[in-house]
């Protein structure tokens, strides 16, 4: 037998058909309380979809930690042999929630490690490198990303016209254009912690690290014909693929591993490395192993545990800390707030976010929708003279500290021996690209220039590419201009 229907507040309720009306053919009542709090549900049924890395999908897994990195971190998670429980939400950036997943775009690879010493998130993507190296141009590159005002069109001249004026997005430009900028599936693509974050060992030495979780699935990677075609034919293809694959038990994994730089030699590194347009070259901080991280449980319910999941790069746990990069601390305010606006004050409460740490002794209390609190005898403010909470820095987070040039002022990062905007997006084009690849970088380009960059902006382009590497730059415009009518786009937009 079915059970019976119930208001939400366990009322059974007459009818699931029929509302209440003065006749079968009069008008319905408003004291059909049933209706009236089914049709105002639905109306509240959603939260506002994130402004960036809105479509998304994710699933609950572990990390076993394989290797000794002790002399590096503390981080109870990291110790040899560690288990710890997490969930990831993969996600596009620029697409709305229901958007297609195999637009060419950045993935989302944000990470929560629910560890005894609290949660420690690493809200990483699929590329180790970013567009911007400040935060306070954030919101124009993601605008610039998005749609017009006026006719609520996405365009890509306006993305062109950011990218230009703003040369430092030339190496994840580069990297987004390439193979990787459409992965097969969310399960063959790495994920990098991209920021450089701090490690401090037991005896409180520091170093700086960057995360690297290869795909144990191996790289694959769709083409702009191929992806343009299950755009339209399955726009949940990722989040399906996922979900699917742990469904079959086929558990995707990761191997997880650091470069770890000794914080004397970062002054005089060739990069600067705390810029979030560069990498760390392996050959100078080569992957040292850590673990397998791997997934194997599917959301219960996919609201619940992905689209209300909050993942913020402020959950640090000790023997973890920030560092100079200036992106990851504008994220560290930027990422806890958007959760208040977007799920509410006490979005920390709910399932996918709830520490999983044996205390949370907090004295942050009420708002709305709460529903975890301390016993009455807790008193609600500090110092008190009752056993309430005290700060103990012996077990906090050390991780906010590093040396620095107190002087205020606004400028540009130090700039090392090999900084430059187009040094390494140079280098992925003549070092790393095969013929093929490189082939369909220029492809990829091409089309997308093609959709709709007109002057001026488009000689901006050609001169960006011949900046990354002159032969490129130059197929590029011989590209362009023969698929041109002359006046700028002449075939239909590529997706973007
Ligand atoms: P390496 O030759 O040691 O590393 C090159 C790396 O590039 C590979 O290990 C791989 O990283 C990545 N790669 C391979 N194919 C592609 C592709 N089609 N698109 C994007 N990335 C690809 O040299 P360096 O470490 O000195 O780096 C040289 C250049 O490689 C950098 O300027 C950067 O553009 C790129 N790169 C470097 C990474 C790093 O952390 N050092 C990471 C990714 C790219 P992976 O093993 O992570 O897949």
């Amino acid at each position: 037998m079915t059970k019976p229907t119930t208001t939400n507040t366990g009322t059974p309720v007459e009818s699931d058909n029929e509302s209440l009306t003065a006749g079968a053919q009069g008008p319905i009542l408003l004291h059909d309380h049933y209706l009236i709090e089914k049709l105002a549900q639905f109306n509240r049924e959603r939260v506002p979809e994130r402004i960036v890395h809105a479509k998304g999908a994710g699933a609950y897994g572990e990390l076993v930690v394989t290797n000794d990195v002790s002399e590096y971190t503390k981080a109870k998670l990291f110790q040899p042999g560690a288990r710890t429980e997490s969930l990831v939400r993969f996600s596009t950036v620029a697409g709305e929630q229901g958007s297609p997943d195999t637009w060419r775009d950045p993935r989302g690879f944000a990470v929560k490690f629910y560890t005894e010493d609290g949660n420690y998130d690493l809200v990483g993507n699929n590329t180790p490198i970013f567009f911007i190296k400040d935060p306070i141009k954030f919101p124009d590159f993601i605008r610039s990303q998005k749609r017009l005002p006026g006719n609520g069109l996405r365009d890509h001249n306006m993305q062109w016209d950011f990218w230009t004026l703003r040369p430092e997005t030339a190496h994840q430009v580069t990297w987004l254009m390439g193979d990787r900028g459409i992965p097969k599936t969310y399960r063959h693509m790495n994920g990098y912690g991209s920021h450089t974050y701090q490690w401090i060992n037991a005896a409180g030495e520091r170093f700086w690290v960057k995360y690297h979780f290869k795909t144990d699935q191996g790289i694959d990677y769709l083409t702009q014909a191929e992806a343009d075609r299950i755009a339209g034919a399955d726009a949940d293809y990722h989040r399906k693929d996922l979900w699917e694959a742990i469904e079959r038990g086929e558990f995707p994994s990761w191997t997880v591993s650091v470069q770890v730089m000794p914080v004397a030699e970062a002054e005089d590194y060739r990069f600067n490395p705390f810029d979030l347009t560069k990498v760390w070259s392996h050959k100078d901080y080569p992957l040292i192993e850590v673990g397998k991280w791997t997934l194997n449980r599917n959301p219960a319910n996919y609201f619940v545990d992905i689209e209300q999941a909050a993942f913020e790069p402020s959950n640090v746990v000790p023997g973890i800390g920030f560092s100079p990069d200036k992106m990851l601390l504008g994220r560290v305010f930027a990422y806890a707030d958007a959760h208040r606006y977007r799920i509410g004050t006490n979005y920390a409460q709910l399932p996918p976010n709830q520490a999983r740490a044996a205390e949370v002794n907090s004295y942050s209390k009420e708002g709305a929708m709460r529903y975890h609190y301390n016993d009455a005898s807790v008193p609600v403010y500090a110092p008190n003279s009752f056993g309430g909470p005290h700060a103990d820095p012996e077990r906090a987070p050390d991780g906010g500290i590093w040396d620095f040039d107190p002087t205020i002022v606004r400028a540009g990062y130090v700039q090392h021996a090999e900084d430059g905007d187009f040094t390494q997006a140079g280098t992925l084009v003549r070092e790393v690209l095969n013929d093929d690849q490189r082939d369909r970088l220029v492809d990829n380009i091409v089309g997308h220039v093609l959709g709709g960059v007109r002057e001026p902006v488009l000689s901006r382009v050609f001169e960006y590419w011949k900046n990354v590497d002159s032969e490129l730059g130059k197929r590029v415009e011989e590209g362009v201009r023969a698929g041109s009518n002359g006046n700028g786009s002449a075939t239909p937009p590529a997706q973007g």
